[in-house]
């Protein structure tokens, strides 16, 4: 879950580390540190606890000397959040530091091992493991350090992306297993291992994603002599992989004039939920017939994701008279039995990296069926798996919480829902039309106006939300969203439901978000009524104002595509709500963007 970032070449490492860190920072930020060797090939560490920023106050991450270095954002698994825990890990001998995203599940028989080898532990962490094997094999065993590395990655059980710098013979080596790695190739001849792209793009667009078992190995110090070369540590085998040119631009991992990422990037919404729907069409045929053959077909995902599946569910029934399951991705398994080889699983991540969906890939596989993935981030673990992917083109998104990536998510499956039914211009159609109600959603005048909302709503402790059919999906979407980032309890239920018990809770000025569609109106404004009756403050989402609203937020009609649009102004409220509480919106406590652990 955690960021990494590793640089070799002839630049001063630290601070090209430091902006690494902080384009990282959305991974996981309960510390940080950095390593780099100096010109007495001594390591120089500082790490420490707290956000990256706080830690560079306090200790200057700039002043590390050298041109070789890693460094670590952590989110802690193993072990409180304290210095010591923090990464890197180094090796007793003091040679051999290490950084880690992942759990070693097997790290207590490993450390049991290594301590009647005389090893001594500082950390509570799996990580630190790590550095002692890899001495274990260079000093007792008589390994270079190559081998070492090798030997020791064979040992470990768990997923994991690690990176290794060896102090006597300046080598980095990195190596991925079920947690993200890519390897950047630089203008001078100089490298980068990092978790996500952005942490290097301002340097080079030039990467090779890697694969699970792809290890990278960088070695010879200056110039022309630095090379790399990549070997798969489960065989020694050499591995070819492709260098690849990423088609974002650094502007997309900056803030620019916007006080957050969250708040530029639900700007974003106006280009990108267009370019979510430029798709391939042949590849678009392609899934349809995929669909269309499958007996039986998932969508599956986590959060925000698995909301953008329960919405699209609903639009293939409605749309194309089609059934698809929306499943938690961490639930899965328990379907593991219904699955066959004609099974279809669509699997919608963000990063292609979160381990609960890559878990149920991987069990579909195992059984035959057929992947398709839909995903942000090329060549991420996802579309390594998957027989067939789409692409959210939306860039990076930086922010934990998902909001450009969702709506994408959302502008994906209902032009995949608008081909099942052979409409698949007019879904392309009705999509490019929207980009007018989200210009206004996500203009100035709007902001004004939510902001206002959320001075109301901020001092409350409980904020309920309502929808019906895809709407429930946006009011599960919206009460997630407030809650990730307010830490103010929002709760959502499908307006049929709030009579069978949820009706208990509302009281006297209990604030009540209500998501209204033309095809929903008459229902869910009676459910509306029902919470009105009770006491409840009323807020309506929709394309008219109701009398019985006590505030109303306008949403043109947009029909099937209202999912993408009425989730907006909440996006905008959940950002205020946190700005307002003083919370950051872009780092919500406990939580981090790509969940690789389990
Ligand atoms: N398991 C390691 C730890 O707790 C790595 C966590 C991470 O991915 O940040 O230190």
């Amino acid at each position: 879950m955690c960021g990494i970032i590793a640089y070799y070449g002839d630049e001063l490492a630290a601070p090209i580390l430091l902006e690494g860190l902080k384009r990282l920072e959305y991974r996981g930020y309960d510390s940080a540190g950095i390593v780099t060797i100096d010109s007495k090939s001594e390591f120089q560490i500082k790490k420490d606890i707290g956000k990256v920023l706080e830690i560079h106050e306090r200790l200057n991450l700039m002043d590390l000397e050298g041109t070789t270095g890693i460094a670590h954002t952590r989110w802690a698994t193993h072990g409180g959040v304290t210095r010591e825990n923090a990464h890197p890990q180094i090796s007793n001998n003091n040679k051999i530091a290490v950084i880690h995203n992942g759990i070693i599940e097997n790290y207590k028989e490993l450390k049991a091992k290594l301590i009647s080898e005389g090893f001594q532990f500082s950390s509570e962490t799996d990580t630190e493991v790590v550095p002692n094997l890899i001495e274990y094999w260079m000093r007792i065993r008589g390994l270079d350090f190559v081998h070492a590395v090798f030997n020791s990655f064979q040992s470990l059980e768990g997923n994991f992306a690690l990176v290794v710098l060896d102090r006597d013979s300046k080598t980095i080596v990195g190596s991925k297993n079920g947690s993200p790695l890519v390897l950047g190739i630089g203008q001078n001849n100089d490298f980068f291992l990092a978790s996500d792209i952005p942490a290097f793009l301002d340097k080079t667009k030039d990467v090779v994603y890697l694969y699970d078992g792809d290890t990278v190995i960088i070695t010879g110090s200056s110039g022309a002599k630095r090379s790399y070369e990549i070997l798969d540590f489960r065989t020694g085998n050499p591995v070819d992989r492709l260098i690849q040119s990423v088609s974002w631009d650094i502007e997309h991992a900056a803030k620019g004039e916007f006080d957050h990422f969250m708040l530029k990037e639900i700007s974003e919404q106006v280009e990108t939920i267009q370019s979510a729907a430029s798709q391939d069409r042949e590849k678009i045929q392609d899934i349809i017939q995929r669909i269309k053959k499958a007996r039986g077909v998932f969508l599956i995902g986590c959060g925000s994701s698995f909301h953008a599946c329960l919405s699209a569910s609903y639009l293939f029934s409605k749309l194309a008279s089609f059934h698809v399951n929306a499943v938690l991705a961490s639930e899965f398994s328990a379907y593991e039995d219904f699955l066959k080889e004609d099974t279809l699983v669509i699997a919608v991540t963000q990063s292609g990296e979160t381990i609960d969906v890559l878990d149920a890939i991987k069990t579909a596989k195992q059984k035959g069926c057929q992947i398709v993935s839909i995903v942000n981030v090329m060549g991420s673990s996802a579309t390594q798996f998957a027989d067939e992917s789409l692409f959210l083109n939306v860039g990076p998104e930086v922010s934990v919480l998902s909001t450009k990536t969702y709506t994408a998510q959302l502008a994906v499956l209902t032009l995949l829902a608008f081909s099942l039914a052979g409409k698949y211009e007019e879904g392309l159609r009705r999509l490019k039309y929207l980009w007018n109600i989200v210009y206004n959603l996500t203009a100035e005048s709007m902001r004004i106006r939510i902001k206002q909302l959320a001075d109301e709503l901020s001092s409350h402790d409980h904020i309920f939300v309502l929808g019906r059919g895809s709407l429930y999906a946006t009011a599960l979407e919206a009460a997630l969203k407030i809650k990730e980032v307010s830490y103010i309890h929002a709760e959502a239920f499908a307006g049929g439901e709030l009579k069978h018990g949820p009706i208990s809770l509302i009281g006297k000025g209990t604030p009540c978000i209500v998501f209204v569609s033309k095809d929903t109106e008459s229902k869910i404004l009676s459910n509306a009524m029902e919470v009105k009756s009770r006491g409840g403050y009323l807020i309506g989402v929709g394309s008219h104002k109701i009398d019985t609203f006590d505030e109303f937020v306008k949403v043109p009609e947009s029909e099937e595509l209202n999912p993408i649009s009425q989730i907006i102004p909440i996006q905008i409220l959940s950002y205020q709500l946190a700005v307002i509480l003083g919370h950051d919106p872009d780092r919500p406590r406990n939580l981090a963007k790509s969940v690789t652990v389990r």
